[in-house]
């Protein structure tokens, strides 16, 4: 009994996951009634429940589709609107709240929409069944209400009554059947009557004798026939209807006692079905009888869409299977193989170069300090001369005044906290690199676990970065007061200091060209330099003996001009100092007072090999070994609760995949379901159903 109803509905849910219901239509009973002809009321007591929105400004603007479940195993009543996640509400006033909720926030603009409220009902007292409320027709457009509002509801109604749902056409016995509007519409698209079950309410309003011929109409003759009901409890017994369940218990009592009255209308004998039970009886009946027609159609859509799912399959992704499990495996795996050749290829040599180019860009500072000095920040305070860029060239390996020039810049240098640097510098390296593989990786497409990743990386070198500085600093101890350069050393930096120069005299000259863009050129730009030089020099200015005229360079103009100066002078000492550290005179280490870029060069290089000693030890190694565990363990961390399926369907393809794959599983499922129904006899009993 109800075997296949109960199935049908399981299977349309199981559908509904995988945004099949529409392909595969399952009958469920349309209920369809003008406005106050007593729909709500009997569909509250068919659940036992008052539940629907009321109130005599409510029109209902949304379909609700109700899926009743006779649930044995329930000690209470519940609801479950499953589109919200609201499960297990045994509060049937917080479901009227709820469902008026949903329908009042459809705009009034839009009338009506076909966007449907889905509601479970679960209770032990309940048959399984699939009933869609609609909204009431109206009759005449009240002033307040959108003309359209008539003709939305009417289209809306018309979507549902079709095949193969059933019509539950409510009408009211206080009106005339021929002014029903639900028989009207019902007749429209079931011209026959064999889908239509005619349900007469307010049976109690009428005189007996009118009841039964209205009950016993042969002017709308329908196959499944007429029930008469009372929905409505008389005052007195006002109390059940806030007892859960106990609304039908009232409405039978209620309606056996006034049907017993009139027993030559309403008797055996008087043939035309009353009650609500009746009506529930024939509910379940027409429900599970035009299921079990509709089995082997059914079946053959889900066959047809199951084919086409695995055909796209095949063709889309040759049956190759997909996890989300096994997407991030590959991810990982791919990413750690990545890592792997990185590893092979950044080391000790490339953790070298890298280290003395940050050290190149402070002896430089130190040169600049120390040799290279030429103020011109203040126009009013003429240059002191000679000065100990031009003395250079004659510098006396004797004098005191040399020495301490070359040991304050060196121990500049070997003071400057190299321990500090190395490790900012490996660890922004290797953070560097690590985002640029996870760029081209395909964590690329899922920002989160990118993070993740990224965040494993910063913390293993922060980690390590305290001691290795510590570490490093320690181990250069010894140069820090004697650098002890070898003369091998000093023709190294003979030869590297050069290109560092260079490379510098490459930026001022560049430096020199966006001034001059910025002026408006290089004319303007030499005017304004020549103005500065002058008033360096301390010269008078003579009123028109420039262009402008006496002042006539703004603010801004002659700040470009003084860093136009500065940067040529520099270019200038560069010049010199690179024909100077390329003579002859500065191939031997006994000149290195006449030569402090080499010295400087080489104790630079000195510092970072010893650095970098203990950087690829401590730091690089430890972290090659350490970041892929780490990666995992927080990867794990982050995958738990639902992440690993989010990650998965964060990339467009892969959730495409997992869908299909998702699909294609469902429908073989419901399958081998609707086969068991046929095996357990469903299907069969397609027979006639009259009244
Ligand atoms: P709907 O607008 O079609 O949903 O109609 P309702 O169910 O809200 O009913 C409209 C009015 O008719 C309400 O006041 C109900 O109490 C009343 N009503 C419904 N069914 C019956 C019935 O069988 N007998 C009587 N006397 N009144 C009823």
């Amino acid at each position: 009994m109800m075997y296949i109803t109960k199935r049908m509905i399981e299977i349309r849910n199981l559908l509904q996951r995988v945004g099949q219901s529409n392909t595969v239509t399952l009958p469920s009973i349309v209920v369809i009634g003008s406005q106050s002809s007593g729909k709500s009321s009997v569909l509250e007591s068919i659940v036992g429940h008052e539940f629907l929105p009321k109130g005599s400004n409510m029109i209902t603007r949304r379909p609700i589709e109700l899926t009743l479940v006779n649930d044995p195993e329930a000690r209470t009543d519940y609801g479950e609107f499953p589109d919200l996640g609201l499960n297990r509400v045994t509060d049937f006033s917080l479901i009227q709240k709820t469902l008026t909720e949903l329908n009042q926030s459809v705009p009034e603009s839009l009338c009506v929409t076909d966007d449907p409220i889905r509601l479970t009902i679960h209770s032990p007292r309940i048959p399984d069944l699939s009933l869609i409320d609609l909204p009431g027709y109206i009759q005449v457009a009240a002033e307040n209400q959108p003309r359209e509002l008539k003709r939305k509801i009417s289209e809306l109604c018309d979507k549902y009554i079709r095949g193969p749902n059933i019509i539950l056409a409510i009408s009211a016995a206080d009106t005339d059947l021929a002014n029903s509007t639900a028989l009207q519409a019902s007749r429209r698209v079931d011209p026959r009557g064999e889908r239509t079950i005619g349900v007469i309410t307010k049976m109690d309003l009428v005189d007996p004798d009118k009841g039964v011929s209205v009950l016993s109409d042969r002017q709308y003759p329908l196959r499944l026939g007429y029930v008469g009901v009372i929905s409505k409890l008389p005052t007195q017994t006002g109390l059940f209807r806030r007892e859960t369940g106990d609304l039908l218990a009232g409405i039978t009592r209620n309606e056996k006692a006034f049907f017993s009255n009139h027993p030559s209308q309403f008797g055996p004998e008087a043939k035309v079905n009353t009650g609500t039970i009746t009506l529930r009886k024939k509910l379940m009946q027409v429900l599970e009888h035009t299921m079990s027609s509709r089995l082997h159609e059914t079946t053959e859509s889900i066959q047809r869409e199951l084919e086409e799912t695995t055909y796209q399959f095949k063709v889309q992704y040759n049956e190759q299977p997909m996890s989300a499990e096994a997407y991030l495996a590959a991810s990982l795996d791919d990413f750690k193989h990545q890592f792997h050749a990185f590893t092979s290829s950044f080391g000790r040599p490339q953790l070298q170069e890298l280290l003395k180019d940050a050290l190149d860009q402070k002896v430089l500072d130190q040169l600049a300090a120390r040799y290279w000095n030429r103020p011109v920040e203040d126009l009013s305070v003429a240059l002191p001369e000679p000065d100990n860029i031009a003395d250079l060239p004659n510098a006396d390996p004797k004098s005191p005044y040399w020495h301490r020039q070359l040991d304050t810049a060196s121990t500049g240098l070997t003071r400057l906290g190299v321990g500090r640097i190395a490790a900012t510098v490996a660890a922004t390296a290797v953070q560097g690199n690590i985002d640029k593989l996870l760029d081209k990786s395909s964590f690329a497409k899922h920002p989160s676990a990118r993070k993740v990743i990224s965040e494993a990386a910063s913390t293993v070198l922060a980690d390590r970065s305290y001691a290795t500085s510590d570490g490093i600093e320690i181990s250069l101890k010894p140069y820090k007061f004697d650098p002890d350069i070898q003369p091998h050393e000093w023709a190294q930096g003979k030869e590297h200091v050069v290109g560092v120069l260079q490379g510098e005299l490459d930026q001022c000259q560049a430096a020199m060209k966006s001034l001059e863009n910025s002026v408006g050129g290089r004319k303007k730009l030499k005017e304004v330099m020549t103005f500065v030089d002058k008033a360096r020099r301390g010269d008078i200015i003579v009123e028109g003996d420039h262009p402008s005229g006496a002042g006539g360079f703004s603010a801004a103009l002659l700040a470009r001009g003084r860093e136009a100066v500065f940067l040529r002078d520099r270019a200038d000492i560069i010049n010199l100092r690179i024909t100077a550290s390329k003579s002859r005179k500065c191939k031997s280490l006994e000149n290195k007072y006449y030569c402090p870029e080499i010295f400087l060069d080489a104790v630079a290089t000195k510092l970072s090999q010893n650095a970098v000693l203990f950087l690829n030890v401590e730091m690089l190694n430890d972290f090659y070994s350490r970041f892929p565990r780490e990666v995992e363990a927080k990867l794990h961390e982050h995958m738990v609760s639902g992440g690993l399926e989010r990650f998965a369907r964060e990339d467009p393809k892969v959730r495409r995949h997992l869908d299909l794959i998702h699909r294609k599983e469902l429908l073989e499922l419901v399958l081998t379901k609707i086969e068991d129904l046929h095996r357990l006899g469903g299907g069969s009993g397609a027979g006639k159903l009259g009244s």
